[in-house]
């Protein structure tokens, strides 16, 4: 894609975040810009490397590894935003910084066992199906709890915080209603896992809603680099 349009883009978005950070009495600082970089070349993310940008999000494994080989020069943070299979757990241990996309306890301890022991504690969020969509992955609120206490004792993981992806809408209040159970269900979580500080929800469409609940990761794909084209 044109690098203009690309830096244009990144302009605009980190202006939105500043604007709704400020008005809600929150630090820019703490919230990061993830670039989600899934069906966008290596050359999409070597120019937002030359933006400013250096965390980048993958949904699928294959891809990610790619783009990885290819920028191994580059001093890059890799999260894992997508489904996981558990056979691919070993290669997402291996590759990545960060993974959000965590909802059962069996891919959790893979994710551990297979951290490799010259790397840091693997970073790691718990998708919640916030709007309790039965088609969407993510671990029911209801069973949240049991989930964090045998995640959070995994010698290889940093338990981090939260994740969703709500059922999409483009009415701005309704919007921060799933992003105000999900900042709850951190602020309950925190008597039992005191570290848990990653709200990651928030994507092109509704970062100004899920900044004023308090996101600190916003997952932005669209309005980085454009519309996917698959
Ligand atoms: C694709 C994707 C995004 C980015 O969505 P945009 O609407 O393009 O900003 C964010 N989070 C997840 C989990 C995704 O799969």
């Amino acid at each position: 894609m044109d690098e203009r349009l690309l830096s244009d883009n990144i302009t605009k978005l980190l202006e939105r975040v500043r604007l709704v950070a400020e008005k809600s009495q929150r630090v820019t600082g703490d919230i990061l810009l993830l670039a989600v970089s899934k069906n966008h070349p290596c050359e999409a993310v070597q120019a937002a490397y030359r933006c400013g940008l250096r965390e980048f999000g993958e949904s699928y494994l294959q891809e990610a590894l790619a783009k990885m080989a290819e920028l191994e020069a580059l001093p890059l943070v890799w999260h894992f935003i997508g489904p996981i299979q558990s056979n691919k757990t070993r290669a997402i241990a291996e590759n990545f910084d960060w993974v959000h996309s965590v909802d059962r306890e069996k891919i959790a301890r893979r994710l551990s066992d297979h951290r490799p022991g010259n790397l840091p504690d693997l970073q790691l969020c718990l998708q919640v199906n916030i709007s309790g969509e039965a088609t969407k992955s993510g671990v029911s609120p209801d069973e949240l709890p049991q989930l964090v206490r045998k995640v959070m004792v995994l010698p290889r993981l940093q338990l981090r915080g939260l994740m969703a992806i709500p059922a999409p809408g483009s009415d701005p209040i309704k919007q921060r209603e799933p992003f105000t159970k999900l900042r709850q269900a951190l602020e309950e979580m925190s008597s039992i896992a005191p570290g848990m500080d990653t709200l990651s929800m928030g994507m092109s469409n509704d970062l100004e809603a899920a900044i004023a609940e308090g996101s600190t990761i916003l997952r932005v794909g669209t309005g980085i680099f454009g519309s996917r084209n698959r």
